[in-house]
């Protein structure tokens, strides 16, 4: 039944605390660093931040698509900053990250979809830290193969890009995108010899759980390495609502799933967002 009245009492989650998160929190206000993971709010804080991991969004904050699930505002994006893969392989330095996560929001506007400022930035972060190891989470570039190529070129230790939903769903959960054509950029991704290819789902749009594994089972048949299960939450009272709650028990079971379908790392919980624990996932 949707739920009514709050929460269940496994999605309350504490303030994130620990030294290195303090240490860090006190370096992005001071030097106004932006992270997804302040910028969302992101209930790991503590955990990843304290493990050396956090992640970055590029190209702006504002993007040409508006997926039903997801906070960032819909528009005419600003025009391309170019300093901006410096910034952010500063920030890295800054906050001495040993793994990030860069994404960005979607840019169908430019020629390129942003697939040169992306590698631009792979190129400026690895410049300025040789010794931290990335995740590019990208876009479906429109399945183009020239913009991709630009990513395999820079090769990123690990290269993600979600389905987010369940195939019947997507075109409800984002509107321009295409669940074949995301399958397709995924697989096309290890055909180029990426070492480790990921992706991620949200749960409570009102998938069914044999929906849940047959994505699991197309996101193995694309040579896929790494899945994230997560509870999808709703940003704004604009957004989809939540259809359903997953228990603690259901996300173990899509896990135990996951990992007899050979997946090498399956993270599976309420709290799970994209990039947590990601530095695991290089393995
Ligand atoms: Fe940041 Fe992702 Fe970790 Fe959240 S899960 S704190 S967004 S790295
Ligand atoms: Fe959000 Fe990405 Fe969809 Fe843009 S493409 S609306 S950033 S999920």
């Amino acid at each position: 039944a949707p739920p009514k009245k709050g929460k269940p009492k496994w999605l309350r989650v504490k303030l994130p605390t620990g030294k290195k998160y303090t240490e860090l929190r006190g370096l992005v206000d001071k030097y106004n660093l932006h992270t997804i993971c302040t910028s969302g709010s992101c209930p790991n804080m503590g955990e990843c931040w304290g493990e050396g991991t956090a992640t970055f969004m590029i190209l702006g904050n504002v993007c040409t698509r508006s997926c039903g699930f997801c906070g960032v505002k819909t528009g005419r994006p600003e025009t391309i900053d170019w300093e901006e893969p410096e910034k952010v392989a500063r920030s890295i330095k800054i906050m001495s990250i040993k793994h990030a996560v860069i994404t960005s929001v979607d840019r169908d506007d430019l020629k390129d979809m942003g697939s040169i400022i992306w590698a631009e930035t792979v190129k400026a972060i690895r410049r300025m830290n040789p010794n931290t190891t990335l995740e590019t989470l990208i876009p479906d570039f429109q399945g183009e193969e020239r913009n991709i190529d630009r990513i395999v070129d820079v090769s990123p230790e690990v290269v993600s890009h979600n389905m987010e939903t369940v195939r019947r769903l997507t075109r409800e959960v984002r509107i321009q995108a295409k669940y074949d054509r995301s399958l397709e950029v995924l697989k096309y991704l290890k055909t180029q010899g990426i070492n480790r290819t990921k992706s991620g789902i949200m749960l409570g749009l009102g998938e069914q759980e044999e929906e849940v594994i047959e994505t699991l089972h197309d996101l193995r048949n694309a040579n896929v390495d790494v899945v994230t299960i997560g509870q999808y939450l709703q940003p704004s009272k604009k957004h989809l609502p939540v259809k359903q709650f997953i228990t603690p028990d259901q996300f173990k079971k899509y896990e135990e799933i996951g990992l007899d379908l050979g997946f090498r790392h399956v993270e599976s919980g309420a709290l799970v967002r994209s990039s947590y624990k990601a530095h695991k996932h290089i393995k």
